[in-house]
């Protein structure tokens, strides 16, 4: 252990030098980024520098192979001759070790290095956007807040979608395929609930821009529609058909998925942004509208809100219903009265839902029948299982091919061999 302190003083551009084991510095400037972060080190009043490739690894000096922890207290230094390599375990991919060759030899010799960054898997595969690498990585440094602000300038509701999002980030990440996939759902929700907690606030620092537009629908698109607009500086107002906002989450998305109380936090802080919503108000005549208000734009986010309809001969249609409908009935309160047993026809994430609140609402049995078989489902696995766990019978490889006053009449299927 030779020595203790580094300062942070500037951002590396390129590192190596063509000389084996020595690195130095292009260009120096502040910066407050953790990614190429580099450390200036000072033995015995000579100058030495070092730099930290991406976020954290090893890196050389002249004669010390540096190893980083997480705090920049921690960092520890070895000798090169007594070189041990440890790399602090990271979710983040290293770059290679091109000085692994001792005595000089290999390709730093005569290659300089080039480290180019592209999208990692898992923030192509988001929906929303985020810059997921980033904001993980201020986490693992224990800059929650900054985390938290880096998703915010893509997605507005964080604890929103660290609930309902099927993750399909964990879905690409390449980690599984060396244990499991890092937990960003899980950490998404665990800082939109800590800033909903610490009432942390957006930090957008755009000046007005004179703009006012106008959003149809405060359901999710328009109200992320209104919330990035309102970081640009521009006014919006969402016009909502509905005597409360949230669209599809509030009333598709049952309660015991997205709690409410959550819900309501995150479109509040939309609204402390600036954003206007302006209830019960429905648009008929766009152009009328948009001219009454002095509106330089309109952004039309009113969603499809139709379920899938299928064609099956029913004696009494009054008994069945759409899933949609359904679940925005429950959510709204004015849920129908249901039988003692209830099947739902369908293998999507909706009819999981709609099978769970059936069993919510008092269903003595609640049965899915989907025509083909678990693999094949459009569920998610887990909402299966979830289903399951709480009483929902599942028929696979059935069809409903009749629906009497008390009775259905299915096509069982059977694969081949
Ligand atoms: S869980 Fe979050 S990071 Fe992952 S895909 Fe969904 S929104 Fe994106």
């Amino acid at each position: 252990m030779a020595e203790r302190h580094l300062t942070k003083t500037c951002k590396v551009i390129s590192a190596f030098s063509t000389a084996p084991y020595k690195t130095r510095v292009l260009t120096q400037q502040k910066t407050e980024s953790i990614e190429n972060e580099c450390f200036f080190i000072k033995k015995n009043d000579q100058s030495r520098y070092a730099c930290v490739f991406r976020n954290y690894g090893q890196i050389y000096s002249n004669n010390y192979l540096i190893i980083l922890t997480t705090k920049k207290s921690f960092f520890t230094f070895r000798q090169r001759d007594k070189e041990t390599k440890m790399i602090k375990p990271t979710d983040i991919t290293l770059p290679a070790d091109l000085q692994g060759h001792d005595l000089g030899t290999g390709p730093i010799r005569s290659h300089r290095p080039v480290y180019q960054d592209f999208l990692p898997p898992c923030n192509h595969a988001c929906p929303a956007g985020e810059n997921i690498q980033a904001w993980l990585a201020l986490v693992q440094a224990g800059r929650y807040q900054q985390a938290w602000q880096q998703i915010m300038k893509d997605n507005p509701m964080p604890a929103i979608h660290g609930r309902v999002c099927y993750h399909p980030c964990e879905t690409q990440c390449n980690r599984k395929q060396l244990d499991g996939a890092v937990s960003i759902h899980a950490v998404e929700r665990f800082l939109g609930d800590m800033a909903l907690a610490e009432d942390w606030q957006i930090e957008a620092d755009s000046k007005p821009s004179g703009k006012r537009i106008l959003v149809i629908g405060a359901g999710p698109s328009g109200l992320s529609a209104a919330y990035h607009l309102a970081r640009l500086g521009h006014k919006a107002v969402i016009y909502e058909a509905g005597p409360i906002a949230g669209g599809m989450m509030r009333f598709g998305i049952p309660a015991y998925r997205l709690p409410r109380h959550e819900l309501d936090l995150e479109i509040k802080r939309i609204e402390s942004l600036g954003v206007d919503i302006v209830l019960n108000r429905k648009v008929d005549n766009l152009l009328a509208d948009k001219k009454e208000g002095l509106f330089d734009a309109v952004f039309v986010a009113v969603g499809a809100q139709l379920s899938k309809r299928i064609d099956i001969p029913a004696r009494d249609a009054s008994k069945m219903l759409d899933a949609i409908t359904f679940l925005r009935d429950a959510s709204a309160g004015n849920a129908p009265k249901l039988g003692r047993k209830v099947a739902i026809y369908g293998g999507g994430n909706t009819a999981m839902d709609a099978a769970r609140t059936a069993k919510r609402l008092g269903a003595e049995e609640a049965l899915i029948i989907y025509r083909r078989d678990r693999e094949h489902m459009p569920a998610h696995s887990f909402e299966a299982d979830e289903a399951i766990e709480e009483g929902v019978k599942i028929n696979w490889l059935r069809s409903i091919t009749e629906i009497d006053e008390n009775s259905l009449k299915v096509e069982i299927m059977a694969l081949d061999a």
